[in-house]
């Protein structure tokens, strides 16, 4: 999960000279429908984003026609290449894995076709994106999916690893950091419930604390040598997740998820007993 900045691409102003291409199999179909779309994308901006409120005006003729366009887009839309482009590297911003891999849509193509080639609607996402399906909101008026460049709580720290049984193998879980009180409780616990839960994301935590077991540098720099107290390790374990926030422009990547799991307190003083043992070889496995 992550809050990425809003696209500043002029979607009315590129529908309209895709409406004008004669070129394009859509023309002249679109140029009947210039003025609904470019109001649609204003009232979607004013919404932000929020699936029940978007209108879906478009017939099904047009609707096939920006499908298309999403698929292969033409010159006008370049944007979209764009788009493409220059996210795969990133945090995703559905799930927060350390890599988006595709452009995907917020409001689902099939569904709302009107925003089918929108960059509002358009969110660099990993796999996690399509496992959601169209899924967008839940049973309560409350639940939904969040949406990267409008809800600005995903710029806040909302989940963390959670390890219990300690040893090689622990049991991992994922814990909300956000109190029942958080004005957007919750669509933050159905995003998580419906994106995060279902991506690889405890697989990715057990595999990193099988490598922090095996040999602590390989996961957090610091830990290559021995540490004295749990404030020490504290320390260690709090620039290495505001680092991490830093490097990956969120608190909500997988790897500032798993650091602030090290940083409960029983995980601490665990962490701490191992890494204190009299003579123990910096950096040596934790069994
Ligand atoms: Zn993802």
């Amino acid at each position: 999960m992550n809050k990425i900045p809003l696209p500043p691409y002029d979607d009315a102003g590129a529908f309209l000279t895709l409406s004008n291409n004669h070129l394009l199999a859509s023309y002249p179909q679109l140029q009947a429908v210039v003025g609904t779309v470019q109001s649609s994308y204003a009232h979607y901006v004013a919404a932000r984003g929020a699936p029940l409120l978007v209108l879906q005006p478009v017939g099904d003729n047009v609707a096939k026609f920006l499908k298309g366009h999403y698929s292969s887009p033409p010159t006008d839309l370049a944007h979209i290449t764009e788009m493409r482009e220059s996210s795969e590297h990133l945090v995703c911003p559905m799930c927060g894995s350390m890599h988006s891999g595709t452009l995907d849509h917020y409001l689902p193509k099939n569904g709302f076709p009107t925003f089918a080639i929108f960059s509002k609607n358009l969110v660099p996402a990993c796999k996690c994106n399509s496992k959601r399906k169209e899924t967008l909101t839940g049973a309560s008026p409350n639940e939904r999916v969040l949406h990267p460049y409008f809800d600005e709580c995903l710029g806040e720290r909302l989940v963390r690893a959670q390890f219990d049984d300690l040893g090689d193998v622990p049991r991992v879980s994922l814990s909300l950091m956000i109190p029942n009180t958080h004005p957007h409780h919750s669509a933050i616990s159905f995003h998580v419930r419906s994106i995060v839960q279902r991506s690889a994301l405890r697989k990715y935590l057990a595999d990193r604390w099988s490598s922090l077991f095996r040999k602590p540098s390989l996961v957090v720099r610091a830990l290559g040598k021995n540490v004295a107290t749990a404030a020490e390790l504290d320390e260690i374990l709090e620039n290495e997740r505001d680092a991490l926030d830093d490097l990956h422009r969120g608190k909500n990547n997988w790897n500032s998820i798993f650091v602030s799991g090290l940083l409960q307190p029983p995980v601490v003083i665990w962490l701490t007993a191992r890494l204190s043992v009299p003579g123990r070889e910096p950096d040596s496995p934790l069994g």
